[in-house]
């Protein structure tokens, strides 16, 4: 990508850099090529004929095509991952089943307390008063009640799609976005007579969207009260709860309506978004998220005794409260820690059972006995069988989609009713398994296609009669448990076809994998070692593997093609051709030198393999305990030591020491917006603690702004001290601007802290300045000399602005603790340099980024480059996990965004977010680029060992990844993997940024005066 940045502008191509890294790579044409002979040629030629000459006869590609098919290879690999493992598991076409028996409830109506923890619910209070004082006294008295265990993402979409459809949504609808319906859905709703719901505009119109005819009413209020700062919250509730009742007033001088709510089969949904709303902004220990837990309770009260007055107390109506997920400690959701996946369930009213007193109850946890409920039954049920549930009180068909099964404890009906919806539920999920697998066995050959064993066909007939014969005699119990049977082994066949093809993808893909590894070794080891040192001109190309991997091609495409695979089976089968072909075009070139590899000394070349492996190795792990990090610092802080860098530069190798000892210090931190998980013994220390963490955060801020301060004072004397005479008056105006701001931004945190603490809301002028310094950030060191470190100070100066803005805590200083080491990196790589002899040192203090590119001829490879490359990998990954920054954009923590914006909106929050993920990483490649060019090694090089090493990250959790175990296991080791493949093209993209950000240079004045050396 670095070259490629390059290439884009072609004034500063003609020189012999730019041309190095586009020879080497055009590789072929090196000794006679155009290039070599006319070093004065135009830029924009050696463009074209790179991107024209090398992909004709020749055997490799020139640059652009290079990236364009790492780029595509890349997307490929990690596209395949949402295609394999997180497509829709959804089937259409199935028979809707419903229970014959007339059912016990006339309506239904269901609370969805959007984020509301289970325990916050279930808890009593110090005095030993309840939470919720009416839904404690129905569990107590007249309802049954239970944990519902949610599935990861604990998000409210995917949350509400199981309460109401009865289906785990897979993430393949969370990439797309979580508003409009991927595929079409059925629903209670859409089973119902008629469903009124109020809430918010996020929720209801998608199950209003995905209905057939017009039978789901919504009311919802505006996204823009949806306000996370200063306003009440609550109001989200109250609003639902008086919508509610006036509707129904207005009703009884409406004869339709009216009618309507009288007839059968109906649902009201109330969606109820306050206390999620709280929680996010206040933690789920605050007085506010308790505050919004009694309103929610007074307000179900009401809703419930207006209907049963509206009604007449016909004992026809069934209710249902509960929460799509919980909240963590720290305010967020998302992921599957037990407070956000565990939730409550409340439900009583007409066909629900009243409260079974027992004496003793065995679960693991111990909530029973913290809630005091030890005596009342708990019935914890999967969030998906809240949906089989509500469908039998009200009498309607089991969504299509369904996959819970009906807790038939919570039943209050005869055992002939039980057995018989159990029944349908089982008809109904065997429904979609027989769809599912007619469907696998249309694409898939006669001769290859195995089946689901433990459900044939005659086994389902067998099942079927043998459940039908149970009933018939009047054998209950032995029914339903039948029918649950049938219901598992459906499931399991369901998973089983929906992976069918899982095993052969992976390993075309990791074939793909390690032919593309494989290929960028060769052309490291062609194009920038000196192994090669002739290169032979076989011009008698022979076309034996031309035609065998095209033979081999058409044979897959032949396969593919009889058994109607879908396109993307084509694409993942078909890559590792070409890719393999590349490489065994690659080895013919490389026989020579591969022999004499063997001349190297065994043992030095075994060490190091070990070291690589090593290395890598700490890099994997690092993904799983960040801590790992903290291990690989100080293996970097004896680095000098080991090495015997130190005796050469004593000064520099102490700070490095002592820096990369500092730096080590923040993997060990908790997770930015997370204190730590302590057991719940000493919940007391943890919330003085807290106390005491969030009286810290601020200070953290505005010393980390005050520090960078400090040094830019310091470093402005000693620029100014240094022989080359600073700047002139405008880079001194840029300077102090930039000074000027990270003063600002230190005041705008503070002043914005108290105001939100205040409940005052953001403060206009704060917004103003934040946006401003956001703006200006990313122009400003273009304004500023390009001199070496006067350019990467003044990138520091800029960032640091925008990142003190959107830090909330100790996480403020880490940029800077980073940078200061990556300074001293520059550094030490000169030293590393003249250590092993390889050049003069360059002095650092007049080095300018402008005009890197007229050094001396750029130098071979170097074993230790591979080192120089892993360092700038592990810095990258200490800056994603350094404070565990990605969580945050995962799991959402608004809190860092309130200098920018409180209203909630996703976009603004999440770009921001990722700004501040970003920040880090810019900061590391802009140190990386300097490091690049005062070694003088080309870019492509370097970056090219950095693609082997993020490739060989993420075959590495290409093979971690896992299609079994819990529902959390698989989505931590895909996500693992989606994060290393982008970190490759990530890496890409920040290469190209850093160096437009080192290089280029606004004029704000034309000035004849170009530079002060
Ligand atoms: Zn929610
Ligand atoms: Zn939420």
């Amino acid at each position: 990508m670095g070259a490629c940045c390059r290439m884009a502008f072609p004034s500063c191509l003609c020189s012999v850099r730019a041309l190095t890294t586009t020879t080497l790579l055009c590789s072929r044409p090196v000794e006679g090529s155009v290039f070599m002979e006319t070093p004065a040629c135009p830029g924009l030629l050696s463009l074209l004929q790179c991107w024209v000459l090398p992909c004709w006869p020749p055997v490799t590609m020139g640059i652009p095509v290079f990236i364009l098919a790492g780029l595509l290879v890349h997307f490929v690999f990690l596209a395949s991952i949402f295609d394999i493992y997180f497509s829709s598991p959804l089937v259409h076409g199935m028979t809707p089943q419903q229970t014959p028996l007339p059912p016990p409830a006339k309506r239904l109506v269901l609370f969805v307390a959007d984020g509301l923890r289970a325990d916050s619910l279930f808890e009593l209070n110090s005095n030993n008063t309840p939470q919720a004082p009416y839904l404690r006294a129905i569990l107590e008295n007249n309802g049954s009640w239970g944990i519902s265990h949610t599935r990861v993402p604990t998000e409210s979409r995917p949350g509400h799609v199981a309460l109401i459809a009865g289906f785990y949504e897979d993430v393949s609808a969370v990439a797309k976005g979580w508003k409009e319906n991927p595929v079409e859905f059925d629903s209670v709703f859409n089973e119902s007579k008629y469903t009124w719901s109020w809430g918010s505009p996020d929720i209801l119109p998608m199950f209003a969207k995905g209905a057939t005819g017009d039978h789901v009413y919504t009311f919802c209020y505006t996204a823009e009260s949806e306000d996370f700062g200063a306003q009440d919250a609550t109001k989200l509730d109250t609003w639902v709860f008086d919508h509610v009742k006036s509707f129904f007033n207005s009703s009884r001088s409406n004869q339709t309506l009216f009618s309507a709510l009288n007839e059968e089969k109906v649902v009201l949904f109330l969606h109820l978004l306050g206390i999620d709303t709280n929680g996010h902004a206040h933690r789920p220990y605050s007085k506010e998220y308790k505050e919004n837990i009694r309103k929610v309770d007074e307000g179900v009260k009401e809703i419930v005794s207006m209907l049963e007055s509206f009604y007449g107390n016909d004992g026809k109506t069934a209710y249902i409260l509960t929460s799509d997920h919980g909240m963590t400690d720290w305010g967020s959701h998302g992921a599957g820690h037990p407070s956000e996946t565990l939730t409550p369930l409340i439900a009583w009213g007409a066909g629900v059972n009243y409260p079974q007193k027992v004496t003793s109850q065995l679960f693991e946890d111990n909530f029973l006995k913290e809630w005091k409920l030890e005596n009342l039954k708990r019935m914890d049920v999967n969030q998906a069988d809240i949906a089989p549930l509500m469908a039998s009180l009200i009498g309607v068909p089991f969504p299509l989609n369904s996959v819970g099964t009906l807790p038939l404890e919570y039943l209050n009906n005869s055992n002939h009713f039980k057995a018989e919806s159990m029944f349908t539920n089982a008809l109904q999920v065997l429904e979609q398994f027989k769809v599912k697998m007619s469907q696998k066995k249309r694409t898939t050959l006669s001769f290859l296609f195995t089946p689901f064993k433990p459900l044939s066909d005659s086994e389902q007939i067998n099942f079927l009669k043998k459940a039908r014969v149970y009933i018939q005699q009047q054998k209950y119990n032995e029914a339903v448990s039948l029918c649950k049977t049938l219901i598992n082994l459906a499931l399991e066949g369901l998973s089983y076809y929906h992976t069918y093809d899982r095993l052969f993808l992976g390993l075309s893909i990791a074939l793909s994998f390690v032919g593309w590894t494989t290929y960028v070794i060769l052309v490291i080891i062609k194009t920038h070692t000196n192994l090669i040192k002739a290169t032979r001109n076989n011009n008698k190309e022979s076309t034996g593997p031309l035609y065998g991997f095209t033979f081999v091609g058409m044979i897959i495409a032949f396969f593919l093609l009889i058994q109607t695979s879908p396109w993307t089976y084509y694409v993942y089968c078909l890559l590792p051709v070409p890719i393999w072909y590349a490489v065994v075009r690659e080895l013919r070139v490389i026989q020579d030198p591969a022999a004499n590899l063997w001349s190297f000394p065994i043992g030095q070349s075994l060490g190091f393999l070990l070291i690589c492996i090593l290395g890598i190795e700490l890099l994997v792990f690092s993904f799983f305990y960040r801590s790992t990090l903290t291990v690989g610092l100080l293996v970097f802080a004896g680095w000098p030591v080991i090495t015997q860098l130190w005796i050469q530069a004593k000064r520099t190798t102490l700070i490095w020491t002592l820096l990369c000892v500092l730096l080590a210090v923040f993997p060990l931190m908790p997770v930015v917006g997370r204190e730590p998980n302590i057991p719940l013994v000493i919940l007391k220390i943890r919330r003085w603690w807290k106390k005491r963490y969030n009286k810290m955060k601020l200070k953290c801020q505005v010393a980390a702004g005050l520090t960078t301060l400090l040094i830019s004072c310091f470093s402005l004397a000693s620029f100014s001290r240094s022989k080359n005479k600073y700047q002139s008056k405008e880079d001194l105006k840029v300077y102090f601007y930039q000074m000027f701001s990270i003063a600002l931004s230190t005041y705008v945190v503070s002043s914005t802290h108290n105001s939100l603490k205040n409940k005052q809301g953001l403060p206009v002028f704060n917004q103003i300045i934040s946006w401003t310094t956001l703006a200006s950030s990313s122009a400003l060191p273009l304004l500023s000399p390009t001199l070496l470190f006067q350019r990467l100070f003044s990138i520091l100066l800029s960032l640091m602005a925008t990142y003190l803005l959107l830090s909330t805590g100790y996480e403020a200083l880490f940029p800077l603790v980073l940078s200061g080491l990556m300074l001293v990196w520059i550094q030490m790589e000169q030293e590393a340099l003249q250590h092993y002899g390889l050049s003069l040192k360059p002095k650092l203090a007049v080095f300018n980024f402008a005009y890197a590119t007229d050094i001396t001829q750029f130098r071979q490879l170097h074993l230790d480059d591979i080192r120089r490359s892993f360092f700038f990998v592990f810095f990258i990954v200490t800056a994603f996990f350094g404070t565990g920054n990605i969580a945050s954009v995962n799991s959402f923590d608004p809190a860092s965004v309130y200098c920018f914006l409180t209203v909630f909106s996703p976009f603004i929050m999440g770009g921001l977010l990722l700004l501040k993920v970003v920040i880090p990483f810019l900061l590391v490649s802009c140190a990386f680029e300097a490091v690049q060019v005062t070694t003088q090694l080309s870019s492509k090089s370097l970056f090219l060992i950095v693609l082997v090493i993020s490739d060989i990250m993420a075959l590495h959790f290409f093979f971690l990844v896992k299609d079994y175990g819990s529902w959390l296991d698989i989505g931590t080791s895909i996500s693992h993997y989606v994060l290393v493949m982008s970190l490759t093209i990530f890496m890409m993209l920040m290469n190209g940024l850093a160096q437009l950000l080192t290089t280029k240079r606004l004029e704000l004045s034309r000035r004849t005066k170009h530079h002060s050396t």
